[in-house]
């Protein structure tokens, strides 16, 4: 029996057949001469050991499929049918069986007809030789090979796929519930004690209006905390798409956002110019926003100064927002951009610790990276990129940026 089995999937890793090995080989054509001169081509081969069978006609070809043949070279004309016929009926049953067919004279309609049928080949008779014959049935086995091996491969890819929508799914009802339903009884607890306040706040003693204050702190820290993780794992599902952007725009719309922040903390920003992106704008000015935001909040100086940089390093821009603030120590680095990571104490500053874990899955999105720089006490410098093909022109002499 053939040692090459038929079911190439199931012999994972396994490499074409050696001379030990034998192909099992299926010869349908109503010439019994056919068979003789096949037989001996075969013997002649120089790759590959071949054990060929016989049948002369189509019937008694598909009755022999149960069989675990490796291969089937196929008479283009039989007596009682085409061989286009069997062919068709040969893919059906056993689509991973390679068939090739042989034809009477080279003719290019039938051999384009044959290969759309799911023939892996096709010979002229008049041409066969030791070499094509051998050459011809191993590109037409490695070829079968490969594509169940590809069609495994799609098939994995569909259950990832279907396993994902499913967790994005779940994940879907889990943001909805920790917008809305999570927050619902904090919203309650809340209420309910400015009512008690109100009501009887005036009766109360100190120390019970201290840990009424206490209470309504809590609740709204874990209303805020909440919120938060919403938004992280909103960031984190969501699939953007780029547009052709000036970044100055985004950085336009950011401090927009952040003007009265600005100007009571006496500020001054330096602008670098900033190049054009294929990015989502929306996403872009929020990251400029959280950095330029952190890079307020987190200063000790009488005059914030923070400078948005745009430096081209290599084939890549790199976009960063610098600060005169506390500084980072360096082995806090890696951990700020972890959810709900903080270095200040919520006496210190206010916040949730989420604010970098958003900007590095925005720039991931991108395809870029996030990092910092930084000297304690004299200021941090946020640096980003967006991938290879994010930053497509400069602004001032409008090079191709991708590589
Ligand atoms: P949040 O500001 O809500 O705490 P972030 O994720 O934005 O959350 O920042 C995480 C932590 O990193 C902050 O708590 C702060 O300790 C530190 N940090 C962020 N930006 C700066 C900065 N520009 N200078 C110094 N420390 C910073």
């Amino acid at each position: 029996m053939g040692a090459v089995d038929t079911e190439f999937a199931e012999a994972k890793g396994r490499s074409m057949p050696s001379k030990e090995q034998f192909v099992r080989v299926l010869l349908v054509d109503d010439d019994e001469d056919m068979y003789i001169l096949t037989r001996q081509l075969l013997r002649q081969a120089p790759g590959t050991s071949y054990e060929i069978d016989w049948v002369p006609t189509a019937q008694e070809a598909l009755d022999e499929l149960g069989q675990q043949y490796d291969i089937v070279l196929l008479d283009y004309v039989l007596h009682e049918a085409t061989g286009l016929e069997v062919l068709r009926e040969i893919v059906r049953k056993r689509p991973h069986l390679p068939v090739i067919i042989l034809t009477a004279h080279g003719n290019r309609e039938i051999d384009v007809e044959a290969l759309n049928a799911g023939a892996a080949d096709y010979i002229a008779k008049s041409e066969l030789n030791p070499n094509l014959l051998d050459r011809s049935i191993r590109y037409a086995l490695e070829r079968s090979l490969k594509l169940r091996e590809l069609e495994q491969l799609a098939d994995r890819l569909q259950v990832a796929n279907a396993r994902l929508s499913h967790k994005n799914e779940e994940l879907e009802q889990f943001i909805y519930m920790a917008s809305h339903d999570f927050r619902e009884p904090l919203r309650q607890i809340m209420s309910f004690s400015e009512f008690l306040r109100r009501d009887i706040g005036h009766t109360l003693s100190g120390r019970a209006e201290q840990s009424l204050n206490f209470m309504v702190g809590a609740a709204k820290r874990m209303d805020d905390l909440v919120e938060a993780l919403a938004k992280l794992l909103r960031a984190s599902r969501k699939e953007i798409t780029r547009v052709r952007v000036s970044l100055d725009q985004c950085v336009d719309r950011a401090l927009e956002e952040l003007t009265e922040r600005v100007r009571t903390s006496n500020a001054t920003i330096i602008r670098d110019p900033m190049p054009h992106a294929r990015c989502e704008p929306t996403s872009m000015a929020h990251l400029f926003q959280n950095l330029i935001d952190n890079a307020l909040k987190y200063c000790d100086k009488p005059h914030p100064e923070i400078h948005l940089t745009a430096e081209k390093g290599g084939q890549k821009w790199i976009l960063g927002v610098k600060d005169n603030g506390c500084g980072i120590a360096q082995e806090h680095y890696n951990k700020i951009f972890s959810p709900f990571r903080r270095l200040h104490r919520r006496d210190q500053c206010e916040g949730t610790g989420i604010g970098l874990a958003i900007c590095k899955k925005v720039v991931e999105a991108h395809g870029g990276e996030i990092w910092v720089e930084s000297e304690v006490g004299k200021g941090s410098h946020f640096k980003f990129t967006l991938g290879a093909t994010g930053f497509t022109t400069n602004t001032t002499d409008d090079l191709e940026e991708t590589p």
